[in-house]
């Protein structure tokens, strides 16, 4: 996501996605965030989007691991089972988090309304 106040990346992955990219955590949740370099407000245009696909591939992860659970513990045994659960769904949230970002629109954000 390039910054369209100083056309340099507004914000890296890690930072995207571990903190509150330089707004309070409400603003975040709204889409909002602080360039990196310039320190512009700037918006996402669709930040129900990611929230949107994120729950869509969890919900489909864990319909595939319930539909074949079955498959899925006599092939791996049940302690890996479990064991993998959690860290595969962290890490196909991570790439969908991931591919989201890259794709993502800002916006330069009008601070006359919604602050
Ligand atoms: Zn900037």
């Amino acid at each position: 996501m390039q910054c369209p106040s100083c056309e340099k990346p507004a914000a890296t992955f890690l930072r995207y996605a571990f903190s509150s990219n330089g707004v309070s955590y409400l603003q975040s949740l709204k889409g909002y965030l602080r360039c990196a370099h310039c320190s512009t407000l700037l918006k996402i245009i669709q930040p129900n989007r990611v929230m949107l696909i994120v729950m869509t591939v969890t919900v489909i992860y864990v319909s595939v691991y319930v539909l074949f659970a079955q498959q899925i513990i006599s092939f791996l045994g049940i302690r890996i089972a479990n064991m993998l659960f959690i860290p595969l769904l962290l890490a196909i949230v991570f790439c969908t988090l991931y591919i989201e970002w890259r794709s993502l629109t800002i916006v330069k954000a009008d601070t006359s309304n919604d602050q």
